[in-house]
């Protein structure tokens, strides 16, 4: 493989993802889907017995949400909202005539009561605390959704819109780690069985300036962030997969309880899904038919 010909040129040049012009927003082919797709399909079957709740949301979550979240405190730097033209004619007379010049028309338009997702479990701890107490044991929820961050770049592995499959539990301290637990070493299996090397390490969300310098030190010091990483397309290598112990995090923003109304604990895991694609297609090479056959066992059966 020549060094100098990037990853992300292979896959474009393969047709497996479709330059926009945008970095991080790509088309992706039905071969590269199918990758997705089976690799879905795999997470099922280990996460499958658990019983877990499947909810889909559409990749937004209301704008509110996003608020109360805190997600403009820690993350403004990621977020996106959605902005839609509101006006009458004259207005649009307005927005037409800055077009033809070229100017800035999205001036012209106002924030929705909608904003794109950040991670796919966002939408789910609200819904959760709305839907009242938890029974006994907590619940466990399947969700997927694709997510936006405003972070272009050249690495083919972050992209500004990609899919996060998770799971994501409720319920007392001793359970949510658990469950974390259980996922880690589930994990460990799913991944050494597709042939990839990974390392489950220690790690820290991007909190935003300088009071988030504080929140990044303490999530890596209580060990409540870890990422499964695998070589992609950069020397470091890149998380595809993360175990997060929120504490009772989401009691205190949504109002998640228990059944006997203390706080609930929440946990999710987390698989990039095009990062987990992009790393099968960097170590077994662009064409799937010609993947290790064990590998090829593994994901279509
Ligand atoms: P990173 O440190 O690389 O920015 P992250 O800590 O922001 O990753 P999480 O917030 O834990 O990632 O998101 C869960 C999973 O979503 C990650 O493990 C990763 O596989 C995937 N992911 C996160 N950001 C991106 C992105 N920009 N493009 C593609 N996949 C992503
Ligand atoms: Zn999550
Ligand atoms: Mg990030």
């Amino acid at each position: 493989m020549d060094a100098s010909v990037t990853l992300l040129d292979q896959l474009i040049a393969e047709g497996l993802l479709i330059r926009t012009g945008v970095e991080g927003l790509y088309g992706r082919s039905g071969v590269f889907e199918d990758v997705i797709v089976r690799f879905e399909a795999l997470v099922s079957r280990v996460g499958g017995a658990d019983g877990a709740e499947v909810i889909r949301f559409p990749p937004a979550m209301t704008r509110r949400q996003l608020e109360t979240s805190g997600y403009m405190k820690s993350f403004p730097q990621l977020a996106g909202t959605v902005h839609s033209f509101c006006g009458g004619d004259h207005d649009h007379m307005d927005l037409l005539a800055t077009l033809d010049e070229g100017g800035d028309w999205t001036q012209k338009q106002e924030a929705t009561d909608i904003a794109l997702t950040p991670a796919a479990c966002y939408p789910l701890y609200p819904m959760v605390a709305a839907q009242g107490p938890l029974p006994p044991g907590g619940r466990l929820f399947d969700v997927q959704s694709y997510c936006f961050r405003h972070e272009p770049s050249a690495d083919p592995a972050r992209m500004q819109l990609f899919r996060m499959r998770e799971y994501v539990r409720a319920g007392t301290a001793e359970e949510v780690q658990a469950f974390r637990q259980r996922w880690i070493e589930r994990a460990e299996e799913m991944i050494a069985s597709l042939d990839l090397p990974y390392e489950v390490v220690p790690a820290n969300d991007p909190f935003f300036g300088r009071a988030g310098r504080m929140m990044k030190v303490n999530q890596r010091e209580q060990g409540l962030k870890l990422e499964m990483v695998i070589p992609v397309a950069n020397a470091q290598p890149t998380a595809c997969l993360s175990f997060n112990y929120h504490q009772d995090h989401f009691a205190h923003t949504w109002g998640v309880r228990l059944a006997d109304g203390g706080p609930a604990h929440t946990s999710c895991v987390g698989f990039g899904l095009e990062r987990i694609a992009l790393a099968l297609f960097r170590h077994h090479g662009l064409d799937p038919a010609a993947w290790p056959d064990n590998v090829r066992r593994v994901l279509w059966g």
